[in-house]
């Protein structure tokens, strides 16, 4: 069963792309469906806002269980944040920011091996300080070569007792990282990062941000631990389009929904975008980072940097830069790279933890709750600091609960 994507097969939609690369948004006028000729009808039992990770994951099931699905999203490709695709010299690219994907959770890696085959891939990060690349998260060796010591494990851990500045109570990002490395380490790898990527020095960000980065004394340079460590063989959009070509699917894109709403008759939604656009800001805006990315070819070199991503914690305006080859393994002469630069302004990327915001969430979710017929999942919708896999999961719970509840 192929994909249809605003009612074109997926192989004809790529052929009708092709030809119309400079047509504007790549498709041509007389092929545009207007969703508010759907006829009334064409019912369905679940229209999901957003085709990122939470959308797709409860089309795929809800599908599967006999329900008529339409999942609708205002970009013109399905995928979310996760969207992958070939620029223009033919290397997989993420252009939303480098994917990593991680679990702990055999239910959601084991959902997703349905729809793709792994590669095995642990990510590394390097960090460069005072010009030279360590080591991140922090481990023996980036202690070693920071220093110019010669530390054991045992010592290393020492060295961390000595250094680290314990807090009776923690509640911020600075008081996890001073208590774990101390001032120095802190400054050096930490500060000026943060103020980089959040616009907030450590002392204003909930504890939450910087407790996802551990502190090691052994040599384990790998960015995360988790069990499951891959990624999508043939990249994320190839592993979405498979989840979503289901006859009981169909997908709009280019679609906002507040645009068409009223014209689209569901028995339920399943909301993933912005909770506080959809409540039309009633009690404000809640605070989002955002990123401009900077992606950039480079001809006749086969590797940019040793590492799928160095940061930059104090100089330039980027954070960090990934090389794209790394994380998916792709042989070419050339490779692809992007910087990220954090703003304020532009697309809901980051949900920023804070108490403030955490409290402003709150009085969205009271108001979604008392919404009925309409469920809220993902890291828009419900104002976290998600992972795709817990997205995933969140997707995976919210469906089978409706489920059940259909059933009873
Ligand atoms: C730069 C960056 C790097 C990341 N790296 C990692 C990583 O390495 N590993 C990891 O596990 N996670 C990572 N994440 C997190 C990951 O992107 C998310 O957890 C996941 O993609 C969230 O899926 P989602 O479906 O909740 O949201 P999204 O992917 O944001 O999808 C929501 C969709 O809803 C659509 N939408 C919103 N409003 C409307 C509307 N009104 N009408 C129609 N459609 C609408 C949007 O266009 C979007 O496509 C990263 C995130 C970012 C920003």
């Amino acid at each position: 069963m192929p994909l249809y994507i605003n009612g074109v097969s997926l192989p004809a939609r790529r052929a009708t792309q092709e030809t119309n690369k400079h047509a504007e948004h790549g498709r041509p006028e007389r092929q545009r469906r207007y969703i508010k000729g759907i006829p009334l009808q064409m019912q369905h039992d679940f229209l999901i806002v957003g085709a990122g990770f939470a959308g797709i994951v409860c089309a795929e099931r809800l599908a599967s269980a006999g329900k008529r699905v339409m999942i609708i999203d205002r970009r013109p490709h399905i995928g979310g944040n996760a969207f992958d695709t070939y620029d223009e010299n033919g290397i997989l690219v993420h252009p939303y920011g480098p994917h990593i994907f991680h679990t702990n959770s055999k239910r959601v890696f084991a959902y997703l091996s349905h729809f793709t085959d792994w590669r095995f891939y642990e990510h590394r990060v390097l960090a460069e300080v005072g010009g030279t690349l360590y080591p991140f998260p922090i481990n023996r060796v980036t202690l070693n070569a920071l220093y110019g010591l010669n530390l054991d494990e045992v010592s290393a851990a020492a060295h961390f007792e000595r250094v680290r500045i314990p807090k009776s109570e923690i509640a911020t990002s600075e008081d996890v990282v001073l208590s774990s490395v101390g001032k120095d380490l802190c400054e050096k790898f930490f500060r000026n990062y943060t103020r980089k990527q959040w616009g907030l020095d450590l002392s204003e960000l909930s504890a939450g941000v910087a407790a996802r980065i551990p502190t090691r004394t052994n040599d384990d340079d790998r960015y995360f631990t988790d069990t499951y460590q891959f990624m999508p063989a043939r990249g994320y959009t190839e592993m979405f389009e498979c989840m979503l070509a289901h006859p009981k699917i169909e997908v709009e894109l280019s679609t906002d929904f507040f645009a068409v709403r009223t014209s689209l008759p569901a028995k339920q939604i399943i909301y993933t975008g912005p909770i506080d656009t959809y409540f039309d800001h009633r009690f404000g805006c809640l605070p989002y980072r955002s990123l401009r990315f900077e992606h950039e070819h480079l001809t006749n070199l086969e590797r940019y940097q040793p590492v799928g991503t160095v940061n930059y914690p104090n100089d330039h305006a980027y954070t960090r830069i990934t090389e794209f080859k790394h994380l998916t393994g792709q042989k070419h002469a050339g490779t692809s790279v992007v910087r990220e630069y954090p703003t304020c302004h532009g697309e809901p990327y980051y949900p920023i933890p804070r108490f403030d915001n955490e409290r402003l969430f709150k009085r969205y979710a009271a108001l979604a709750l008392a919404e009925s017929n309409v469920h809220f999942v993902g890291r828009l919708a419900e104002y976290r600091y998600y992972n795709m896999d817990q997205v995933v999961g969140a997707a995976l719970t919210l469906v089978e609960k409706q489920l059940c509840l259909a059933a009873a």
